[in-house]
């Protein structure tokens, strides 16, 4: 049946580069260890490179999420077993994953990694392990240490909610059509509930207000609202002043927005 089927145009816009490599499709599945008890989602599965490993590796349930028509169409024809949403993913309700453990994989679209990441992380309660392929320089700001100019929004969000690991880095080689890029493979596991911000939406404002100007000190940025309180935060977490947002660790960004 495949074979009378007229070849895929890769869409630029869905950020379409397919998996070429076996190799490197194993790596990622074993990255997810999938157990028989396992709910897996996977993100924009498109010709099905990781999906046909993954079912084959026998997952209690396995859901993807596809926003090409026509690819997922495909995807619904050659593995019957799968549950195949047709959707954007950054529309879909990541809360109603809650009701289970899971785990979430994909070689995401690099206009929307950073984006679902963001949401991904935070929302869903549920999540065991993430592994996702991103653009090189994305996993590099992902898993960055504080005080690196890799550091950023991104990578403060992130941390408040999983710990990050670079896995492998991907040369463009591996896929078709290639990017211009290289990729990397990050996997994500969450940290403990009791360490998530009571206040998720105290803590984005604060990380977007701090790093729309991340080349400013940190006393400039945050004029307005130093007052004795704040200053007695800086002094106790031995903070200086002048520090700028890359020097924060992840826990300060959340007692700071506790504060303010
Ligand atoms: N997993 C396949 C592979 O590794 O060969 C395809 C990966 S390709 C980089 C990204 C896939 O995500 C494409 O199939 C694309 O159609 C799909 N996609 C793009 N934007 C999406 C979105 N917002 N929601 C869900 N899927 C999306």
């Amino acid at each position: 049946m495949t074979s009378e089927r007229p070849r895929h145009r890769a869409k630029k816009s869905l950020g379409q580069n397919f998996l070429q490599d076996p190799n490197v499709c194993r790596r990622i599945v074993d990255a997810i260890r999938i157990e028989p008890d396992d709910y897996i989602i996977e993100i924009g599965p498109g010709q099905g490179a990781l999906t046909g490993l993954i079912a084959g590796a026998g997952p209690r349930r396995f859901t993807v999420l596809e926003m090409d028509d026509s690819l997922a169409l495909r995807l619904e024809e050659d593995f019957p077993d799968v549950e195949v949403v047709r959707t954007d993913a950054l529309e879909f309700d990541w809360e109603s994953l809650n009701a289970a453990s899971c785990k979430i994989v994909g070689n995401l679209p690099y206009n929307v990694a950073s984006k679902l990441i963001w949401d991904i992380v935070s929302r869903v309660h549920s999540l065991s392990l993430g592994v996702f392929m991103v653009q090189h320089e994305v996993a590099m700001r992902l898993t960055a240490d504080p005080g690196t100019k890799a550091f950023g929004g991104l990578t403060a969000w992130v941390r408040n909610f999983a710990d990050t690991r670079y896995l492998f880095k991907v040369p463009p080689t591996v896929f078709k059509p290639r990017p211009k890029v290289d990729s990397a493979v990050v996997g994500f596991r969450p940290l403990p509930s009791e360490l998530w911000p009571d206040d998720p939406e105290a803590l984005s404002r604060l990380i977007k207000t701090l790093f729309q100007k991340r080349r400013k000190q940190l006393s400039t940025i945050l004029k307005q609202e130093w007052n004795e309180q704040v200053q007695a935060w800086f002094d106790e977490e031995g903070v200086s002043p002048k520090a700028r947002p890359e020097n924060l660790t992840p826990e300060q960004f959340q007692g700071l927005s506790r504060l303010i």
